[in-house]
């Protein structure tokens, strides 16, 4: 394999200046890498720019869910909730990071009916191609006030892992990726389109040519629009959502659950991970995409809302707390209700994708590639795209390898967006952090 790290990008940006692409994909969240993994992989020459590091944005903020969304159906968004449960078929069945996770949803007094939940469930596994009637199962799961459960399965993931896989596998393929590169410019010239970055590592100032222009700013996909184009700037909702994070032993469960807060009748989860058991989701308007502060409200929201189901849980158990920024394609007064789907503008300099899903990676990807080959004018394979042919190896030697092949610049790098360890290991944190340091100290030598 080829190194893919912070030496070949010192080397790779210095000689970035002046070139030309066929396509710069702005934004190395989930959606530019699901993008830049179809271009590589059908010869397109393409560079992709984050201005943080790669998953940095809401992409490292999700519940980690590929899922088809029973709250979608219930809102009668039929054909989202097969498109979504087709990719979650589909990656749990073609990929090693996304797992089957048992759910069940809770009956209690402040849930469903049980006849919306047997209709809804068997929507839902139909939806994915399973005739199958659940019934609700006596069983109280030792919980306060609870009557029975419905079960049924989704799929859980990493969501960092996805991207550096989709990443590390288009800089394989001949791409140019680049993390801590910000866009500051894009105008039309002689040449297509200029691109104005800046090299945040070294302070470094350049520009590149592409005949288009690929948005895939997530929550910031206004603003860049709007470096292109004062006037016509998509119309995007922003809606922060937090995630709390308690130890397992504070809160054991084998299964997921899905359950109705008492505080206010929306729809939470609590999702056991490895060592530790994540709570979520808010779902509240923000003004800026910039806005990761974690209102105490909102943690105590979480936290109460659960704690009807686990009475011995506190806000002193929660180890990590974390926010993402969801990209909503629309307007309304409840950001719940707006639809979760993507859309897609164009014209002959810019493609901008404005929403969309962890789980709708792949069905996002594989449409614009075809747009973008019509707008080259090119043939290109989409069918079975993007591929996930890129692994870490499991064991002492993954952390050098992450540096090799996942080009971490920084040691929070590794810790936060590549282990993940502020979540999935809170009290081993430090030590990942402590040796990621030095790994990529001894890469300088
Ligand atoms: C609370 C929450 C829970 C969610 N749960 C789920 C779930 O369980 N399942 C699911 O399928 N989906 C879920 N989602 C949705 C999913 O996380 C997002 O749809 C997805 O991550 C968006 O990815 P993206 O690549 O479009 O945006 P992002 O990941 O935000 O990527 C955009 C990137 O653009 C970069 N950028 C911005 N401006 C510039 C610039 N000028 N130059 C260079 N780079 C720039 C940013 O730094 C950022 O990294 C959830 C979202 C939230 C917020």
């Amino acid at each position: 394999m080829k190194e893919f790290s912070f030496r070949t990008r010192k080397k790779d940006i210095g000689e970035l200046d002046g070139r030309h692409f066929q396509v710069a994909i702005i934004g190395g969240g989930i959606t530019g890498a699901g993008i830049v993994n179809i271009l590589a992989e059908n010869g397109i020459k393409t560079v992709l720019f984050e201005r943080n590091d790669f998953a940095a944005g809401t992409s490292s903020g999700s519940s980690k869910l590929i899922h088809g969304g029973l709250r979608y159906l219930q809102q009668g968004k039929l054909r989202l909730t097969r498109e979504l449960l087709k990719e979650r078929e589909y990656l749990l069945e073609n990929t090693d990071i996304v797992y089957k996770q048992d759910f069940r949803v809770i009956i209690d007094d402040y849930s469903w009916g049980k006849g919306e939940l047997t209709l809804g469930i068997f929507l839902y596994n139909i939806l994915a191609g399973h005739f199958r009637v659940q019934r609700m199962i006596r069983d109280d799961l030792g919980l306060p006030g609870v009557k029975g459960y419905f079960p049924y399965y989704d799929g859980v993931t990493e969501d960092t892992e996805m991207v550096m896989y989709n990443i590390a596998y288009a800089q394989q393929n001949g791409a140019s990726c680049f993390n801590y590169t910000e866009v500051k410019a894009i105008s039309r010239t002689d040449n297509g389109i200029s691109i104005q970055y800046n090299d945040k590592v070294d302070n470094r100032a350049g520009t590149v040519s592409a005949d288009l222009v690929v948005n895939c700013g997530g929550p910031w996909a206004k603003e860049i629009r709007e470096l292109y184009d004062r006037n016509n700037p998509g119309k995007l909702s922003l809606s922060k959502g937090i995630h709390i994070v308690v130890d397992r032993a504070d809160l054991n469960i084998n299964y997921a659950l899905v359950f109705r807060s008492h505080v206010d009748g929306r729809q939470l989860f609590i999702i056991p991970r490895e060592k530790i058991t994540l709570i979520g989701t808010t779902d509240k308007f923000v003004k800026s995409p910039d806005d990761f502060s974690i209102p105490d409200e909102d943690v105590d929201y979480l936290v109460e809302s659960a704690k009807r189901l686990f009475p011995k849980l506190s806000r002193s158990m929660v180890v990590y707390a974390f926010a993402g920024i969801r990209p909503l394609f629309g307007s309304g007064d409840d950001p719940g209700k707006i639809s979760r789907d993507f859309h897609i503008e164009r014209d002959s300099s810019m493609i901008d994708i404005y929403g969309g899903k962890l789980t709708s990676y792949r069905a996002i990807s594989r449409k614009v590639a075809k747009l973008v080959a019509s707008e080259l004018r090119v043939n290109i394979r989409t069918r079975g795209l993007p591929v996930l042919d890129y692994s870490r190896p499991k064991g002492e030697d993954r952390i050098k390898f992450e540096a090799m092949y996942e080009c971490p610049v920084y040691p929070d790098d590794v810790k936060l967006r590549r282990e993940a360890a502020q979540i999935y290991n809170p009290k081993g944190q430090d030590q990942v952090r402590k040796e990621a340091e030095s790994v990529l100290k001894s890469m300088e030598q």
